[in-house]
């Protein structure tokens, strides 16, 4: 019964990272819940993956996904990672999670599958290793949201409700979601293994970090400095596209940044309402250091911290290691500067290389914040050259900025903004509300919610609700996502 159910689904798993240090790793399965119960599968996302669960009663897809039954093949592990959270270095790992391998699909891709909020591991420290509801449906929407905006990220396949309650603040109802990602290698991961001092160890994760994902540059004579390269342009890319859509991450520790590129843990992340780069929704962040404004320059301090587990494998000689490391690492300046600049010229539909253009964006910005613009909105109401009566864009100044600009884009710069702008985010309020029905047991927000911000670049018809800011929203805060 139980392979036939897996050969069915289509599980096929081959688990490489199980194979290297035990120092980097626990072998532990998932605990077992009382009364899992599945409230949402994403089957589109299973289709890419070639895993097929139409046909499977209730029970069993419950059953599955809370780790309660494990698919053949698969080999349960928490992984050890270290991080720098809000600076300060610490030991870590998957302290509520397990990888139960990695499933090969029909095209050769590799990805992890994780249950997180799957019960106490070794590196639980204080915690329960559990997870509640709220926040695995958040990193649901969001990730799936980051996804469709075109962003790299990890995915979610399911979430149960495991009928145990867990206690935060208030008891609330128990949860696991399924992860799906690229790998879970970290920087934390690079520096944990450094940590131990174990070069056999560093380098065994560093070969199997470049094979499993950047194969390309296997052959060069310093796969470290290439490694390193390769991820400060996958970050500078991925940190452009958050600065792109006004996504704050929330909690950039280098433990939540991943060595593939992809967003990845979403905590106490938001959405930005209005342009303001101060913006801070997380509780926890009193300092603001991963205000929507932060992210580029926290995104090399975490490369620069990646940047010192490699030096020893960049050069023997350690002076020569710092002098190469530190001018690589400095090239992040003039790689984000260009992106961002592209990226800002794309949203404004400015083709081509033209004096002025920085001009052009950053007197926007200016505006924008001095007027507490919405920063999704403006740039849709700039591509449909409808600002909804909106009394702000009729001030002087905005129309002065918007005939300079109107001069300087064409026909083709539609095209182009189209792609760049999207024409809703999920919106604080609205997921705040979405998961509250969802505690009480109506999905039917929630899905509609998912239906819309799967199509983010659509011109849709009657969704002022969910455009909208709410009123409050330079108030809204939100939690670590435990
Ligand atoms: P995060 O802020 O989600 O990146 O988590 C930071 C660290 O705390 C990670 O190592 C998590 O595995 C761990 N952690 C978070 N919540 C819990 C929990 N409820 N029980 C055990 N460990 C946890
Ligand atoms: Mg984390």
């Amino acid at each position: 019964m139980k392979n036939s159910i897996d050969n069915k689904i289509g599980w096929n798993f081959d688990n490489t990272y199980v194979g290297l240090s035990e120092k980097i790793l626990t072998k532990i399965k998932p605990v077992t819940v009382k009364e899992p119960k599945l409230l949402i599968l994403n089957k589109s996302l299973a289709e890419n993956l070639g895993l097929n669960f139409s046909g499977i009663n209730k029970d069993e897809l419950a059953s599955i996904f809370s780790g309660n039954e494990l698919p053949k093949n698969s080999n349960c592990i928490a992984q050890a990672y270290a991080g720098h959270q809000f600076g300060h270095f610490t030991t870590l790992g998957d302290g509520r999670a397990v990888v139960l391998g990695e499933h090969i699909t029909k095209e050769n891709k590799r990805f992890d599958i994780q249950f997180k909020g799957s019960g106490r591991t070794p590196y639980s420290r204080n915690g329960d290793g559990r997870a509640a509801l709220g926040p695995m449906l958040r990193e649901y929407i969001i990730s799936e949201a980051i996804n469709s905006l075109g962003i790299p990220t990890t995915r979610s396949l399911a979430v149960v409700s495991t009928g145990e309650i867990v206690l935060r603040e208030t008891p609330l109802r128990g949860a696991i979601l399924t992860r799906v990602a690229s790998s879970h290698i970290r920087v934390g991961t690079f520096q944990y293994v450094a940590l131990t001092g174990d070069e056999k160890a560093f380098k065994s994760l560093l070969n199997y970090t470049v094979d499993r994902h950047y194969p390309e540059i296997k052959n060069s004579n310093n796969i470290a400095l290439e490694l390193l390269k390769i991820v400060i342009k996958k970050q500078c890319d991925l940190v452009t596209n958050w600065m792109r859509v006004g996504f704050i991450h929330g909690v950039m520790n280098t433990d939540n940044m991943a060595i593939s590129g992809e967003s990845i843990d979403y905590g106490p992340c938001a959405f930005m309402d209005n342009y303001d780069l101060n913006t801070v929704f997380s509780s926890i962040d009193r300092n603001g250091r991963y205000a929507y404004g932060n992210q580029p320059i926290i995104t090399k301090w975490n490369l620069a911290r990646f940047a010192e587990t490699l030096l020893p494998y960049i050069d023997k000689n350690k002076d020569e290691a710092i002098k190469i490391t530190t001018d690589t690492i400095n090239e992040f300046d003039s790689i984000y500067e260009k992106k961002w600049n592209n990226m800002m010229k794309a949203k404004l539909g400015l083709i081509e290389k033209k004096d002025g253009d920085k001009k052009i964006i950053l007197d926007l910005l200016n505006w924008m914040e001095n007027n507490k613009a919405d920063y999704t909105n403006t740039f849709l109401y700039l591509l449909e050259d409808d600002f909804k009566n909106n009394k702000i864009y009729e001030k002087e100044a905005f129309i002065k900025w918007y005939k300079k600009w109107r001069n300087r884009i064409n026909n083709e710069s539609l095209l182009l903004m189209k792609k760049s702008n999207p024409s809703l985010i999920p919106r604080n309020h609205i997921v705040e509300n979405v998961l509250k029905m969802a505690e009480q047991n109506d999905l039917k927000p929630l899905n509609e919610l998912l239906k819309l911000v799967k199509k983010p670049y659509e011109k849709h018809t009657n969704i002022d609700d969910y455009q909208k800011a709410d009123k409050n929203s330079n108030k809204y805060q939100t939690f670590c996502g435990t």
